[in-house]
Parts: C-alpha cells; structure tokens; sequence
C-alpha cells in the first residue's frame, strides 16, 4: 500500500485545490554545500495567492463538520504517504538545506513525530459553569483558513508543526516555504493532495513578495509565523489590518548555566552537541554558556575537545556533524560577526576568522570564545551559525540576572548534579522552555516557543492545538422558552 504513496522528487510546482500549478516565472535555490543551482521552482503571484485562499476558503465547512477523529484518520494517511518517502525526503532536505544525511535524518524523525503523535491530541471542552438552571461550555472552534510561514533551517519539520494541528482542529492550511528552501513544502503537499480533500492542504513558493501577499489577504484568518523576530514584528504589523490570529515563533539567545559540581567531561560535551547541532543554525541551541569561574578553564578544554571530534562535511557525508550554513545572506552576516574577533580582541578557544578559499560551500569554522565582555555583540545578538561564548560566573543571582537580560527568551537551561539547586535556579529564568540537566528538549505533545521579543503563543501539544481555534461560550439555559 506505501508505495501507492510514491511521487517524483525532481519536479516543483504550488500545489492549489490539489492540482499542481506551474508559475510563468521559476527561480532555483542553492545548495549551500556546492553553491550550484537546484531545480526550477514557482515564483507566485497575488492570483495564485487568491486562488489557494478561495480553494481554502471553499473547503473549510466540510472540513471544520468532520469529527476531530475523522481528521486524525486523514492525517494517520498523510503521515504514512510522508514515512513512504523517507529516503528521498532526506536526501532532498540534505541538497536544499545543506543538511549532512545525520542532520537530515533528524529533521525527518522530528517531522515523522509530530505527523504520527498530534493527531492522538483531542480539544476538549470545559464547563466552568454546570446546574439545573444553565450550562456554560467553553469550546474551541477552528480559525478558518491558517497560513504557515516557515523559515530555511528546518524546512520540513517546522511547517509540519503548524500544518497538522492546524488540520486537526478544523482549519484548512496554505504553507509558505522560505525562498531559501522550498523544495521539500511542495514534495509535502504533493502528497497532502494524494490523501486530503481539494483546498485542505495548499503550498506555494515564491520570491519574498509572497509573505506579505498572504499576511495581508482578507480570506486568511491566522498566520503562524517561524522566522527572525526583525521580520516577526513586520507580520504582525501587516496582520493588524485584518485582525488575524498571530502565532509569532522568533529568534533565540538561549543560556546554559553550569554550575561547579558537574561532571565536566560529560556535561562539555553534551553542551558542545547543544551549541553546534545543525551547524549552530536552530533558534534553540545554546548560545551564551555561563560556566561557575571554578571549573571554567577545564569545561573549556573538554568543550573545545569535544567539538573537535565533530566532522565537517557536506550533505553527502554521513560521519558529518557540521555541514554549511544555509544560504550567502547567513554566512555574510557570520563573516561580518567572526571579523569582530580582531576587532575587539576576542580570546579565540577554538577556531576563529576562516582564511581565504576558494573551494565551494557557505562552510564557516567550529568557533569558540574564550569569555568575552557581556556586552559584546557575540552574547547579545543570535549569532546563528557554529560560534560560541563561554562566560564565567560566581553568584547564583548575578548569573540568572545576566541570563535574563536579553530581549529574547526563548529558552534556559541549568545543570548540576544538585537537582533542586538547579530546578530553583531555572524557575527564575524568563524563556518558554526552561530545562534542567538538559536543552532543546522538545516533544510534539508539549507546548514550545518564546518570552519576550522570541515569541507570541506556542506551538504543539494541547496549547498549540487551541491556537489554531477561537474559543468560544456556549451557554445553553436548561427550560424550554
Ligand atoms: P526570516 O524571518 O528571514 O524568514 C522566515 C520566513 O518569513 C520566510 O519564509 C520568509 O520568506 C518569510 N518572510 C520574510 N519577510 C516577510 C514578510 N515581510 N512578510 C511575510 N513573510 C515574510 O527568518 P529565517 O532567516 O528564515 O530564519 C532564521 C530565524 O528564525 C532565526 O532568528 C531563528 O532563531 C528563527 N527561528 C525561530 C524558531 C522558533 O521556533 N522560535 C525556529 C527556527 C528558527
């Protein structure tokens, strides 16, 4: 039966009312391993946008009159049709976001968790008020039409995290890729078409004029947004117009806070997995590591040991743990950062300005700085990509209060072998996700996303699903009138 669920991986097209749509105007994303162009993909227009959203439009009653068991049954389809193209969706996400196969192979294990566990959530509903006289229910009721807007680092995995609880609770759904990588959405729906009614599941590609197309169209009712929080504030600005629903999911400057009685060796190394997994490109990674100043100089040398076992290699590689960052805006703005190191003095642990090459790939060095001032943009701004500061402290209040002071807050860890020190410290760090003994712990059944400027609902679990609806009061008076 899988293989009925097969589909070409070398032709792209928008996918509307379940045909696929060619655009008068193609362009190619990059494969930042190899700098070559990949395959032609659509560049849509404000009618193909007007399209998708009356298709949308037109199937959302029967879809919202299904039972939410029903829409699960679809969905558990669509996450067979997905596992049925394992192979080639890794190898896509490996060519269009420069994965190695290890990272790629990842991403589909977190896309193929939340496509097999969401649809088992159910929106229930509460009575806060129940007697002989009245009834008040409190019911959740799907949006209408949602939109995702999905940036390059996880292309498949974070879309999919707003497509299927979008579905489930009753809404139809337009996916938008980022230009950098809109291969693997349209692969996606594709597949959505083989197994959902016309206009359920639409996507389409295009240049950076489509955002605003879609944050600004009257038939949408909610925009779920993952990207930078520069251009989460533009959308939410666009959508005030229409009042529409706003899940924002932006950047982060997560800390690390360890303490002196760790095990060094062991807790170096899992923190250099946290800082540079997918090449220090998820909003999610570790990114200022405060060590207790007694044990500071030892983590250092176990981290830059650690991160030296790491292999750098391409999309081909499957021993690789770095590939290369995403795309040339990333890595110019990286080049930009790394050449504050001379700069400002910055110590260097590990790595440092890349020299001058002339082979091909956006590649940038494993790099860790040796305690640079609070200030310095290396602590205050997301770098996103494989550089890392390491900062000393000494007082429990000073370092939560250093962790603290960031726009940004999306999530804080603290480690320690005394759980109950390290669980008091964490409860005072402002960030959605807090974790002791462990960082971007996530799991499609528990909410995620940010405080502060990292973030406006969540996403996943219970709290992510009511974010795809309204709720509503239902009061029903007991006597016939
Ligand atoms: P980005 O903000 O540049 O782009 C994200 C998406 O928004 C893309 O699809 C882009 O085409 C679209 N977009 C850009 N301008 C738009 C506009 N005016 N209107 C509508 N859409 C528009 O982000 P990026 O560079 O793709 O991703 C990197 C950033 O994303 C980092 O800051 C990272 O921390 C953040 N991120 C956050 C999370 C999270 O869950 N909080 C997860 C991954 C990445």
């Amino acid at each position: 039966m899988a293989t009925d669920y097969k589909i070409p991986f070398d032709t792209f097209h928008n996918v509307i009312n379940n045909e696929l749509v060619s655009t008068s105007t193609t362009r190619q994303a990059i494969n930042p391993s190899t700098e070559e162009p990949l395959w032609d993909s659509p560049v849509s227009t404000q009618e193909h946008v007007d399209k998708a959203v009356s298709a949308a439009r037109a199937a959302w009653p029967a879809w919202k009159k299904l039972s939410q068991d029903e829409r699960a049954a679809y969905l558990n389809k669509f996450a067979d049709a997905i596992e049925a193209n394992q192979e080639a969706f890794v190898e896509l996400i490996g060519k269009e976001a420069g994965k190695p196969p290890q990272a790629a192979g990842f991403e589909f294990f977190l896309t193929m968790a939340s496509a097999r566990e969401t649809p088992k959530l159910r929106l229930k509903e509460e009575k806060p008020e129940d007697n002989e006289d009245r009834t008040a229910i409190v019911r959740y009721v799907p949006l209408g039409v949602g939109v995702g807007i999905v940036p390059w680092n996880f292309p498949l995995a974070l879309g999919n995290g707003k497509l299927i609880p979008a579905l489930l609770a009753g809404n139809t759904f337009i996916w938008k890729p980022s230009p950098y990588t809109p291969y693997s959405a349209l692969k996606l729906a594709e597949l959505g078409a083989k197994v959902f009614p016309p206009g359920v599941f639409q996507a389409l590609a295009g240049d950076d004029s489509l955002g605003p197309m879609l944050t600004t169209h009257p038939g949408v009712n909610k925009i779920s947004f993952t990207g930078s929080t520069a251009t989460g504030k533009k959308i939410m600005a666009a959508c005030a117009g229409t009042v529409k629903r706003l899940t924002l999911e932006m950047g982060g400057n997560d800390a690390a806070i360890i303490c002196d009685d760790v095990d060094i060796e062991k807790v170096a190394a899992k923190i250099a997995f946290l800082a540079f997994v997918h090449t220090g490109q998820i909003c999610m990674d570790a990114k200022r590591i405060y060590v207790h100043e007694k044990i500071y100089d030892e983590f250092l040398t176990a981290m830059v040991a650690a991160t030296k076992q790491f292999k750098v290699g391409d999309s081909t590689d499957a021993e690789a743990f770095f590939g290369p960052i995403q795309n040339k805006m990333q890595y110019e703005k990286l080049h930009d950062l790394y050449s504050e190191i001379n700069k400002q003095n910055w110590k260097v642990a590990l790595g440092g300005i890349p020299e001058p090459t002339t082979s091909k790939g956006y590649f940038m060095p494993p790099t860790i700085i040796d305690n640079p001032p609070e200030d310095s943009r290396i602590v205050v701004e997301e770098p996103f990509g494989p550089i890392v500061p390491l900062l000393k402290w000494s007082d429990e209040d000073d370092v939560i209060s250093r962790a603290n002071d960031s726009e940004l807050g999306l999530g804080a860890s603290v480690w320690s072998k005394d759980v109950e020190k390290a669980k008091r410290m964490a409860e005072q760090l402002e960030a959605g996700s807090i974790w002791v003994n462990t960082h971007f712990e996530v799991a499609p059944n528990v909410p995620f996303g940010g405080h502060k400027q990292s973030g406006l609902g969540m996403d996943w679990g219970e709290v992510g699903l009511k974010g795809w609806c309204n709720p509503q009061a239902y009061w029903i008076k007991h006597s016939g009138v």
